[in-house]
């Protein structure tokens, strides 16, 4: 079977998304269930073509999250497994730790807060650094206290994510590339309740359209990234959350000066907005990011600033929820506006953690598209959230730190699987 291959008739579990997070649940699923049939539907001609090779790369260590939320546990079980995985599969992790580096004396209560988050969720090897033991770590960095992370990591999830869909493929799943989910008909014991006209699934309770031909299956797992809400709704899944895309841009260090970095450097993320603020991160490859920014975007893949899709943007635009957002964080959003239009301010942000950088050391980097999770209130989910709509369950937040927490992401999913079976 070839990935360019059409979807099968018939399944048993369909997964939709072939992101990391719809290719480590193939690769539980698979591991778990034996004898059954799998198959994993993705709409772009390759795989991982969207956050999953889009992010910092960095694998978290779990300590900016609320104490016994799912971010918390998930990232703390699921960094350590996908350490465990990458050795084991010889992928290369860097090591290579983190800083959060204070800069301002109003930046010491947060820190605090955040050495006791840490430590609640049971981060291990953090140290509170003085402000003169900051360059022992990073020489290029400066500020007045730091909190160190040695366990903080970097790897290419993208090839994490391949290495997930050959372990499904050699366990027996099939992998069908531009097949995008279009439409999905539930049976009668579905929330869709009583179909009946051409196509009805019989002893399958799903039918899943797509570009290719349809599928019949019994069950679905639906990891959709920035689609996500698209696809729970056409399964009679809520009206909210709706994704909200955020662009991220990066830019890079010139080859030559990447030295003014060794590991991450973080600064203390304003515990009021949603992302962590601009990084300076050394990739596998050497390579020194500096980002991401979070715009609002005008598609949902708009890796080129400035990227408008109208059905993108009006979904955007009618959302009441993304007017609160904007209504309460107007003052972040202007901010974050002008650091994704000029790189000279987020170079001023970068040097406040490194001082030496300036815009002669800097060039255009990559981005990526964040998909955000807001609540009609305009409140942004903070918590990876899972919906279950009949036979199918469905990823509807899954942020950072959800490619560091793939694998406990992807048990928490298979264990409803076969909850529900
Ligand atoms: C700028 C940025 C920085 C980040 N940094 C980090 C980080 O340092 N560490 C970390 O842990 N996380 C980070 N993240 C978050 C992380 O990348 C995501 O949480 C993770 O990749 C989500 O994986 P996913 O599989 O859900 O989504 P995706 O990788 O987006 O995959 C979703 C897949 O679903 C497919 N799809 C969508 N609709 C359909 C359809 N109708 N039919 C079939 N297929 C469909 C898409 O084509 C896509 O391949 C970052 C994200 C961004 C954008």
């Amino acid at each position: 079977m070839d990935r360019t291959d059409p979807p099968p008739p018939e399944a048993d579990i369909v997964v939709v998304g072939g992101g990391i997070l719809g290719l480590a649940t193939a690769r539980e699923l698979v591991g778990r269930e034996a004898g059954i049939s799998i198959c994993l539907l993705e709409s772009e001609s390759r795989l991982a073509a969207h956050q999953t090779t889009h992010s910092s790369g960095v694998v978290h260590a779990g300590i900016y999250y609320e104490p016994g939320s799912l971010r918390a546990r998930l990232c703390v079980d699921g960094a350590a497994r996908m350490r465990d995985y990458c050795r084991a599969r010889g992928i290369p992790l860097s090591r290579s730790g983190k800083l959060i580096v204070a800069t301002d004396r109003s930046e010491l209560d947060r820190l605090d807060q955040l050495e006791q988050r840490g430590r609640a969720n049971g981060v291990s090897g953090l140290a509170r650094i003085a402000g003169e033991g900051i360059k022992e770590i990073e020489p290029a960095a400066s500020g007045i206290a730091a909190l160190h992370s040695p366990e903080t990591s970097v790897v290419d999830f993208g090839e994490v994510a391949l290495g997930f869909a050959s372990d499904f493929e050699s366990g027996g799943g099939t992998i069908h590339l531009a097949s995008r989910v279009s439409a999905v008909r539930t049976g009668p014991g579905g929330p869709g309740g009583g179909s009946t006209g051409p196509g009805h699934p019989g002893n399958h309770a799903l039918v899943i359209e797509t570009d290719r031909g349809a599928v019949k299956a019994r069950r679905a797992v639906f990891c959709g990234g920035l689609q996500s809400d698209r696809l729970a709704r056409m399964c009679g899944g809520s009206a909210g959350p709706r994704i909200v895309p955020f662009r991220g841009g990066y830019l890079r260090i010139k080859p030559g000066r990447e030295s003014l970095v060794r590991g991450n450097v973080y600064p203390v993320p304003d515990p009021g907005l949603p992302f962590l603020g601009a990084h300076l991160t050394r990739t596998t490859d050497g390579t020194v990011l500096i980002g991401p920014t979070a715009m609002i975007a005008g598609a949902r893949d708009a890796y080129r600033l400035g990227r408008i899709r109208r059905h993108d943007l009006a979904d955007t635009v009618a959302w009441p929820g993304t007017w609160r957002l904007l209504g309460r964080h107007w003052r972040a959003a202007g901010h974050e506006l002008r650091n994704s239009l000029s790189p000279a301010s987020l170079v001023r942000e970068a040097a406040r953690l490194v001082p030496g950088l300036t815009t002669a050391d800097v060039l255009p980097g990559p981005s990526g598209v964040r998909a955000q999770a807001v609540g009609r209130d305009g409140r942004l989910v903070e918590d990876f959230l899972l919906e279950e709509t009949g036979p199918s369950i469905h990823v509807r937040n899954a942020p950072s730190p959800a490619a560091t927490s793939s694998m406990a992401i992807a048990s928490l999913i298979a264990d409803r699987v076969q909850a529900g079976a």
